[in-house]
């Protein structure tokens, strides 16, 4: 831990107040000094259970929003207001309501990575965890998934669902450093290691995998498998859990380039900064919020009572047509 802004013992007293929630993509010094550090589907359970007047969350703009609507009376804080996804912002709610008019006869199904706005819109959420789970658990044949196009390529393929990918072109910036030669290069490099890859990764890669996880089921599969060396297809930022976790085996990124820039505005400076300012506060507008919210409490109800599948093997053979790169 740096220490060079707060010692441990200012850190104890500056941190009383406050439940600190981190993603998994969070710098190791600020996951190391968190309460909680997740994905965002686990992020938003923790956020629900908080028992402190302040929650400081060290994520991005959605997963904040998310920890703010689930605590009304709670002060959600962030380090940097600059940590800001890109993705989510592929999908403002006006793009949203087109896409409904469009196919009215459709569900709407969000990635959790959407902003409150677009959210109010959607019948229900989703995480890349939970995504293959929520979409069969819902009536409609017909569904409008959102922002990731490549998250909605692996959902069509364990559904018998039509999947309308809104919009077409939305993906995540970091994942998609990620090409099939790396993937390719590191098999080559490491070729007894089990192959793990977030489904936010181009199509042509997901192909390359053992496994297509979240992040917090590469964390479990990492544990339960007897592979003794894996290699790893998301945000860098994963890897610091993974080996803590599992100090007897290997982890190698397929790139280690894969940064999400965004998520690492939370420098350690910023997060104390939070902690002893309180002035990054989250709002969100009340009666987005309520909207919002309903399609967030359907997800968290869905996941109680239908868990979202382990790390889903990964499914070979068929054609990976418009998977045109951005
Ligand atoms: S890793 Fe991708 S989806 Fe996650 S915050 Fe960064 S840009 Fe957004």
């Amino acid at each position: 831990m740096n220490h060079s802004v707060a010692g441990k013992e200012e850190l104890q007293e500056l941190r009383k107040d406050f439940v600190i929630l981190s993603h998994n993509y969070q710098i190791p010094e600020i996951q190391d000094a968190a309460d909680f550090v997740g994905d965002s589907l686990g992020l938003c359970r923790a956020a629900a259970k908080v028992d402190k007047p302040y929650i400081l969350f060290c994520g991005v703009d959605f997963m904040a929003e998310s920890a703010a609507m689930l605590n009304p009376d709670k002060t959600v804080v962030v380090p940097d207001f600059n940590a800001r996804c890109p993705m989510a912002a592929m999908l403002p709610a006006k793009k949203l309501r087109e896409a409904k008019e469009k196919h009215p006869d459709a569900a709407v199904v969000l990635y959790i990575n959407t902003l409150a706005e677009a959210r109010a819109e959607a019948d229900i959420l989703c995480t890349s965890a939970n995504a293959v789970t929520i979409v069969n658990s819902i009536e409609e044949d017909k569904i409008l998934f959102g922002p990731d196009k490549n998250l909605a390529w692996h959902v069509s393929r364990y559904t018998d669902k039509e999947i309308i990918p809104v919009p077409y072109y939305g993906h995540c910036r970091t994942h998609v450093f990620i090409k099939k030669e790396h993937v390719l290069e590191a098999k080559k490099k490491y070729p007894e290691a089990e192959v793990l890859i977030h489904p936010e990764c181009y199509p042509e890669v997901q192909l390359l995998a053992d496994y297509i996880c979240s992040t917090e089921q590469m964390i479990k599969r990492a544990k339960e498998s007897d592979a003794r060396e894996f290699i790893i297809g998301t945000e860098v930022g994963l890897l610091h859990r993974l080996k803590k976790e599992n100090p007897g085996k290997k982890f190698y990124a397929v790139l280690d380039k894969a940064i999400c820039i965004t998520m690492k505005k939370n420098t350690w400076d910023k997060f104390i900064l939070a902690l002893k300012e309180k002035k990054n506060v989250v709002k969100v507008d009340p009666v987005i919020a309520e909207k919002a919210r309903e399609a967030l409490d359907r997800m968290l109800e869905t996941s109680s009572s239908k868990p979202p599948l382990g790390p889903v093997p990964v499914k070979l053979g068929e054609d990976i047509e418009g998977t045109e790169r951005h």
